[in-house]
């Protein structure tokens, strides 16, 4: 790409659709969803138009440009100083007020500003009119009317930023009261400037009391603050604000009581109400699902159904690939024993690296790529930020916030999802406690071993819909469990490592929006399933081949795996397992869903992993080893929290760019596991 691309700022509120408008004209996949937060960082990408390229910048949404969150920090660095030729301000047709303050506020910084008012196709169902040329007329900018999700508008939108480069127009002002005029005139003489940005908007700035802003001001507009023509017209600038009564303290509450005026006098004169009761149904919806007494047990309810669905759907989904996958082993070996390649190669290859891969692809996939649509559709329809807001109580209780319970929602699917989904967490430490605690809840790899546990030793092989109903409740006990473990271990650490108060935040509750069924499917395929699958695969390989080796090279007549499986034996056993369960945890580290096969392969000496998809044959073998309920329960203890995959350490990793975290994150769940193993082990030999 050429560097004299024409740059676009993508501005607005969260949740107007500024991502849906970014996708529609760069054709990329930017994530969308309806609740707000989800953008934390500028995703850009290229769209030409009259054989010019662009380059475009969907920023963080933001409601105001006083920043004081991470996300305002972000956009309004990219606004102020980011060098982009017009700003695009996305707002929604529903509620314009709102929007008209950061609206007004861009206005202050640069004339070169289109407004996007999106989701007209909502507005016009809840009889909401919105005149848009008098907007137009009244901010002294270009206005665009789209429904971005149905591509309508976006033609004009084009256009009407190409036509913005050619014309100087004048945005509208926001006039405050005379203190804070007479203020900005005294430090707007004082200060010379280019015309790339506003001067009042810069001296605006400097009568505010903000470090940062003024930093970067000295920094990006190469202004000498430390001038004394410029220092001394602050001072007096202050001074003046005084004689009106309004401290520096005070100033940004004045500057947005004008902002808020101004905004909700503009609304009133462009925006008509044809049906008064517009939200109601939403409303109604909202008395019962963020109710104390009926929210909770209705998400419980919801959680429960989703987990059945997934665990029932996919297990026949699996059984297919597998069959599938392992057919195609045999057909990889003839091929390599054709090309000559040397026998103990072509066994390590398709024996071990390749049915490890064909393992976690089949056992992996389809759970997935049942749970991420379905909690995609939640996403959508805007129900996770009532979970969040149903919660918060409980996890303001432990010093964390209620976004917490949006990245264990995420984590269900897959830990190091939830644990990228931190990012919507605003303060440094809830995120980082969120982040150490996401591996208590179980992910899907970890669901297959708590079940076929369950099946095997709590409710019987028969199946039947009454075991199957028992059989999801007591998963929804070791979940509940596992939930309980996040919240002792968030109040441990927020009253150790990381102490702090509780930050508040605001969580805005979106309307209820009808999903789109095929971008929920695309989406939750391409960019959580596949996502996954893709980091699992990259471990799985190298895993399949030390697996492999452990089981073939032999020592003394005994193979590695059985030689460690021994020396793990003993604290094996005093967690309630044996050695060849804890190597095979250890074992599978790169993806829990093959704890299992790794067992069976040891009791049964095969060196090559099986897969006995028979529970009552399984069960046996297991019996025969010395299984008996204690380990069965100890088993799914240590499996609900011991070290996290490889590929969340990875994801930690990559999130806190710190090693000292990193090994928290697994020291921390390893570490309750172990505690909680010992401390049932010993009530069981104390009472039975
Ligand atoms: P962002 O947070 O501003 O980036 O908003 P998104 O692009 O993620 O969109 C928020 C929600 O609004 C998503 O559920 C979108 O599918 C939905 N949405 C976006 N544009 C429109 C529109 O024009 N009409 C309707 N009905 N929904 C839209």
């Amino acid at each position: 790409m050429k560097d004299n691309n024409r740059i676009i700022a993508l501005a607005g509120n969260p949740n107007v659709g500024k991502s849906t408008v970014f996708n529609a004209l760069t054709g990329l996949h930017q994530h969308t969803g309806n609740w707000p937060g989800k953008t934390v960082s500028n995703a850009s990408g290229y769209f030409n138009f009259n054989n010019l390229t662009y380059k475009i910048y969907d920023l963080p949404g933001i409601y105001s440009i006083l920043a004081h969150s991470e996300e305002e920090f972000v956009a309004r660095d990219f606004i102020c100083f980011g060098g982009s030729d017009v700003v695009v301000i996305v707002c929604d047709a529903g509620c314009l007020m709102r929007n008209l303050n950061l609206v007004l506020q861009v206005c202050e910084i640069t004339d070169k500003v289109v407004v996007c008012v999106n989701l007209l196709d909502e507005a016009k169902k809840k009889k909401i009119d919105v005149d848009l040329n008098k907007l137009s007329e009244l901010l002294g900018v270009r206005v665009v009317g789209t429904s971005a999700r149905s591509n309508v508008g976006l033609d004009e939108l084009l256009s009407n930023i190409d036509l913005t480069f050619g014309e100087r127009r004048k945005s509208r002002k926001v006039r405050y009261n005379q203190y804070v005029e007479d203020a900005i005139k005294v430090i707007s003489d004082a200060i010379i400037l280019d015309d790339s940005i506003n001067k009042r908007w810069v001296a605006l700035n400097l009568l505010r009391d903000d470090g940062l802003l003024r930093d970067k001001i000295e920094e990006e507009l190469m202004i000498d603050l430390s001038d004394e023509k410029i220092d001394n017209s602050i001072k007096q600038a202050r001074t003046l604000l005084l004689d009106g009564d309004i401290t520096i303290s005070e100033i940004d509450d004045v500057l947005t009581e004008s902002i808020n005026n101004e905004a909700s006098l503009i609304s009133s004169k462009v925006v008509s109400y044809l049906n008064e009761d517009y939200a109601k149904k939403d409303r109604r919806l909202d008395k019962i699902l963020t109710k104390k007494s009926t929210g909770i047990p209705i998400m419980i309810i919801l959680f429960a159904f989703i987990f059945w669905l997934t665990i029932t759907g996919s297990n026949y989904p699996s059984m297919l690939l597998q069959g599938v996958l392992f057919k195609f082993e045999n057909v990889l070996f003839n091929f390599f024993s054709y090309l000559h390649i040397p026998n103990f190669v072509n066994e390590a290859l398709t024996h071990g690296v390749y049915r490890v891969l064909a393992w976690v692809v089949s056992v992996m996939l389809p759970p997935m790529a049942l749970f991420f649509p379905l909690f995609t559709i939640l996403e959508d329809i805007g129900y996770l930020p009532r979970i969040a807001f149903n919660v918060d109580g409980i996890f303001k209780k432990c010093k964390t916030c209620g976004k917490q319970a949006l990245t264990m929602a995420m984590g269900f699917g897959c830990n190091a999802v939830g644990v990228s989904g931190c990012r919507i967490i605003d303060s440094p430490r809830e995120r980082l406690i969120a982040i150490l605690t996401n591996s208590f809840v179980p992910c899907n790899g970890r669901f297959p071993i708590l079940i076929s546990i369950i099946t095997m030793f709590l409710v019987g092989v028969e199946g039947g819909f009454w075991n199957s109903l028992l059989g999801v409740l007591i998963l929804m006990m070791v979940i509940g469990f596992g939930i309980f473990m996040t919240f002792v271990t968030s109040s441990v650490l927020s009253k150790t490592l990381l102490k702090g108060v509780p930050s508040s935040f605001t969580l805005e509750l979106p309307p209820y929006r009808r999903p789109q069924y095929g971008k929920v499917i695309v989406r939750s395929i391409f960019d959580r399933t596949l996502f996954v699958l893709g980091r699992a695969i990259t471990v799985a390989i190298p895993a399949g081949l030390v697996i492999w080796c452990l089981a073939n090279i032999n020592i003394n007549g005994g193979s590695l795996l059985s030689i460690l499986s021994n020396v793990l034996d003993p604290l094996g056993k005093l967690l309630g397992m044996d050695g060849v369960i804890l190597l095979a945890f250890i074992l599978a580290f790169p993806a829990n869903e093959i704890v299992i096969p790794i067992i069976i392969m040891s009791y049964m000496s095969t060196g090559n992993l099986v897969d006995i998809s028979n529970l009552s044959t399984l069960r046996e073998v297991l019996v025969s080893n010395g299984w008996t309920w204690v380990t069965a329960v100890s088993v799914m203890l240590f499996s609900l929290m011991h070290w996290p995959c490889s590929t969340t350490c990875l994801t930690v990793k990559k999130e806190t760019s710190s090693i000292k975290w990193t090994i928290l994150s697994i020291v921390i769940p390893t570490f309750c596991g172990v505690v909680i193993c010992l401390i049932f082990n010993a009530l069981v030999h104390i009472f039975v």
